[in-house]
C-alpha cells in the first residue's frame, strides 16, 4: 500500500513541477504579448499624465525584466528536477558528516547556501546590467556584496538557533513536536514583525523622521485622527540602492511606522505626499497588519499539523524522491515541494491584498482628496516605469496591488 502511495506521489510530484512550470511560463508570454499589444501608446485613460516616451519606457523595461523571468523559470524548473526526480538533495543528504541535529542542521544549511549561489548571478545580471541599462541602479558592487554579507550573517544568527530548537523539540516531545514547533515560530514571528522597523530594516538603510514646516501640519492632522504618531512617519534612503520609489506601513504596537522611500518624495508634491501617508495610515487603522498576521498564524498551523502527520509516513519521502526519513528533509520538502502545490491558490491571495488596497484608499480618499492619490499614484507608476497595462490573469498571480486602471476608476467615483 505504502509502495503505492509513494508512487502515486512521484507521478504527481513531477506532473506538478512541469506544468506549474509551463503554466507560469504561459503566464508570462500572455503579459509579453500584452505589452506587445500596447507598447507604443498608452490607454486613453492616461494619455494626459503619461508621455508616448515614458509609456514606451515602461514596457521596454517590464518586458526585458519578464524575458528574464522565462529564463529563470526555465532554470528553476532544471534545479528543482536535480534536487528531486534525479536525487541531488538525497545525495547531499548522505554526503555530509555529523550526526543527529548537527547533520541535519547541517543538510539545511548547505542547500540554503547552494540555492544562495545559485541565485547571485540573477541578482547580478538583474541589478547591474537589466536596471542599470534603464538608469534605476544606484548601487555598487561594494555596496551589493555588503548587503549579501550581512543578509547571509542575519540569516544564519536567525536560522540557526531556530533549527536547533526545533531539531530539539522533534527528538523529545514525539508525536505534539509539531504543535510545540508551531507555537515556537509563531511567537518568533511576533518578534521578527516588532523588531523589523527598528532593528532589521536600519541595518540596511538609514531612517529620519519626516518632517519639513508646510508638511507638518497636514501629517498631524492625519496621523491624529488615525490614531497614530507623527514621530512615526520616516524617510528612507532608498537611493542609495536604486530610484525606484515607494512607501510602505509595518510593524506594529509601539513598534508602528510608515516609511516613504526618499526617491518617492523627491517627485512628489505635498498634497500628494499627504494622500500617500492617508493610504498607508488607512491600512493601520483598518488593522491589515494583524489581520494579515492573524491569516498566516492559520495556514502555518495547517502546515505544522500537516508536518506531523507526514513526518513519519514513507510514502511521503519516497513520494519525493528522498529515502532518508528525517527532520531536516522533512522541512526541506515543506519548504522547496510544497509551494508547488500551493501556488494554485496564489490569486486567492492576491485577491484578499487587492481588497485591503482598495479599503486603503478609499480611506485616503475620504481623509484627503481622491484626486491627490491619483496623481501620487500615476507618479509612482511613472517613476518605477511600471506598465499601465496589464494582462488580467497574469496579474490575478503576481500583482498584490490592483491594476492601475481599476484603482483609478474606483478613486475617480468618489469624486463628489
Ligand atoms: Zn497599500
Amino acid at each position: 500500500m505504502s509502495y503505492l502511495y509513494s508512487y502515486y506521489t512521484q507521478v504527481f510530484f513531477l506532473l506538478f513541477i512541469i506544468i506549474n512550470h509551463v503554466s507560469e511560463i504561459y503566464l508570462t508570454r500572455r503579459q509579453l504579448e500584452m505589452f506587445r499589444k500596447h507598447a507604443q501608446t498608452p490607454p486613453e485613460e492616461f494619455k494626459t499624465f503619461l508621455t508616448d516616451s515614458e509609456h514606451q519606457k515602461a514596457i521596454q523595461y517590464s518586458s526585458a525584466k519578464l524575458k528574464m523571468g522565462l529564463f529563470h523559470l526555465v532554470f528553476d524548473g532544471i534545479v528543482l528536477f536535480y534536487w528531486f526526480p534525479l536525487r541531488g538533495a538525497e545525495k547531499l543528504y548522505l554526503a555530509l558528516p555529523f550526526e543527529g541535529m548537527h547533520h541535519e542542521v547541517l543538510f539545511l544549511i548547505t542547500f540554503s547556501m547552494i540555492q544562495f549561489a545559485l541565485g547571485l548571478p540573477w541578482s547580478i545580471f538583474s541589478t547591474f546590467v537589466l536596471e542599470e541599462k534603464f538608469g534605476f541602479n544606484k548601487s555598487t558592487p561594494k555596496l551589493f556584496i555588503l548587503d549579501r554579507v550581512k543578509g547571509l550573517i542575519l540569516g544564519a544568527s536567525i536560522g540557526v538557533p531556530l533549527l536547533y530548537t526545533i531539531f530539539f523539540l522533534f527528538s523529545s516531545l514525539g508525536d505534539w513536536w509539531w504543535l510545540a514547533s508551531f507555537v515556537l515560530l509563531t511567537l518568533f514571528q511576533f518578534f521578527l514583525v516588532w523588531i523589523y522597523p527598528t532593528i532589521i530594516a536600519p541595518l540596511f538603510n538609514k531612517f529620519h523622521p519626516l518632517d519639513g514646516d508646510e508638511l507638518k501640519q497636514g501629517i498631524e492632522a492625519l496621523v491624529q485622527s488615525a490614531g497614530f504618531n507623527a514621530k512615526e512617519v520616516f524617510v528612507m534612503d532608498a537611493s542609495r540602492r536604486s530610484s525606484h520609489g515607494n512607501a510602505y506601513f509595518t510593524g506594529f504596537g509601539k513598534n508602528k511606522r510608515v516609511v516613504f522611500f526618499d526617491t518617492l518624495l523627491k517627485q512628489l508634491e505635498n498634497s500628494e505626499i499627504l494622500a500617500i501617508l492617508a493610504h498607508e495610515l488607512g491600512h493601520m487603522k483598518l488593522k491589515h497588519i494583524p489581520k494579515s498576521m492573524l491569516t498566516s498564524i492559520i495556514l502555518s498551523f495547517l502546515g505544522f499539523w500537516l508536518m506531523g502527520k507526514l513526518g513519519n509516513q514513507q510514502w511521503f519521502f519516497h513520494g519525493h524522491f528522498i529515502r532518508s526519513m528525517s527532520p531536516g528533509v522533512l522541512l526541506l520538502l515543506f519548504t522547496q515541494a510544497l509551494p508547488l502545490y500551493t501556488f494554485w491558490f496564489t490569486p486567492i491571495g492576491t485577491w484578499i491584498s487587492r481588497k485591503r488596497e482598495f479599503e486603503a484608499d478609499a480611506y485616503a480618499a475620504k481623509e484627503t482628496n481622491p484626486q491627490n492619490l491619483i496623481q501620487g499614484l500615476l507618479k509612482l507608476y511613472q517613476q518605477n516605469a511600471s506598465p499601465v497595462v496589464t494582462d488580467k490573469i497574469y496579474s490575478g498571480f503576481y500583482h498584490s496591488h490592483p491594476p492601475a486602471l481599476e484603482r483609478i476608476r474606483k478613486l475617480e467615483s468618489f469624486k463628489s
